[in-house]
């Protein structure tokens, strides 16, 4: 796993959950000690949208079950077979899930707006932009937040991209009507990641959050928001029907010469061996 931001972690953690259940029922002559798993981070710390010690929580969850996480490490290249970490160290292995995080389009540094490194545009509080006809909202922007005192920038979520779009509707009938502008405000409701095997971390109305109770939090915020009575029933006895029997897997007969074990089971060559190597 490369990135270990809140997609990362998230698809770590289910993805480990998922594997270990596959692999007990339908491939029990793979021994558990055969799977390797490692998350590779290039800050110090996962979660890094949280506070600290629930990026530590995560992390703890994760090795207990098996991860090695890297911290402070960037991966450097992925090979066929290998990837290459920090200072040249290889993991050998043929499945990378890469979360390293998204930049805006090309498009928006052409546009002759004002940028940052990452290309993200260098907006005002009023969302308005160096060229006084632009003004920019969403992951694309970098909105300061008036009311932190090191003026940070909006965390890019859809939760704060549909409410920028609200607040710049009025402003741009405020510039329209030769009234001020207003700047964006919103203090976020909370922030949940799950890190699978039914646990999770998060922060809420400005509460601290984790384990069990922060995953059921984070199911149930997802639950609410499927539209429709008919469709939260649907899932609802999904979801109690998978906590009764388990995962309900699909195996798509597909073969893939690369893969360590095609759809026919015939076993390939495992990747060298599943120690890290220098
Ligand atoms: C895996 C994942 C999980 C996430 N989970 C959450 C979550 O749980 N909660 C949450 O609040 N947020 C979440 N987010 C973040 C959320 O998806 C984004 O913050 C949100 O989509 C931002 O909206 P946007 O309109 O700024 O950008 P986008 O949704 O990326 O839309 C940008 C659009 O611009 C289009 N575009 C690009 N270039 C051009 C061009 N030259 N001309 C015209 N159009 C162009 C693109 O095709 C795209 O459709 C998640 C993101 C990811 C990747």
């Amino acid at each position: 796993m490369g990135g270990g931001g809140l997609s990362g972690v998230e698809t770590a953690g289910e993805l480990e959950d998922f594997v270990r259940r596959v692999r007990g029922r339908y491939y029990p002559k793979i021994g558990a000690t055969e799977i390797r798993t490692y998350l590779v981070e290039l800050k110090d710390e996962l979660l890094g949208e949280l506070p600290p010690d629930m990026g530590a929580y995560a992390r703890q969850r994760l090795e207990r079950r098996g991860f090695t996480v890297r911290l402070g490490t960037p991966i450097r290249e992925v090979r066929e077979a290998e990837v290459v970490i920090g200072n040249g160290e290889t993991i050998p292995t043929r499945t990378v899930v890469w979360s390293g995080g998204v930049r805006p389009a090309p498009m928006v540094a052409r546009s002759g707006v004002e940028v940052d490194h990452a290309g993200r545009v260098k907006a005002l509080p009023t969302m308005e932009t160096s060229r006084s006809t632009a003004f920019a909202i969403g992951d694309c922007a970098l909105i300061p937040n008036v009311e932190e005192a090191d003026g940070r920038p909006f965390a890019p979520t859809a939760q704060n991209a549909v409410r920028e779009a609200k607040r710049l509707a009025a402003n741009v009938v405020a510039r329209i009507d030769g009234r001020p502008l207003e700047p964006y405000r919103y203090r976020t409701i909370g922030i949940l990641a799950s890190v699978g095997h039914h646990t999770g971390v998060g922060v809420v109305f400005g509460i601290r959050v984790r384990g069990w109770i922060a995953w059921f939090m984070w199911r149930g915020y997802y639950w609410s928001r499927v539209p429709g009575i008919n469709r939260k029933v649907r899932v609802a006895i999904d979801w109690a029907l998978t906590a009764l029997f388990g995962t309900d897997p699909v195996q798509l007969k597909v073969e893939d010469a690369s893969s360590a074990m095609g759809s026919s089971g015939r076993r390939h060559p495992p990747v060298r061996d599943h120690e890290t190597s220098d």
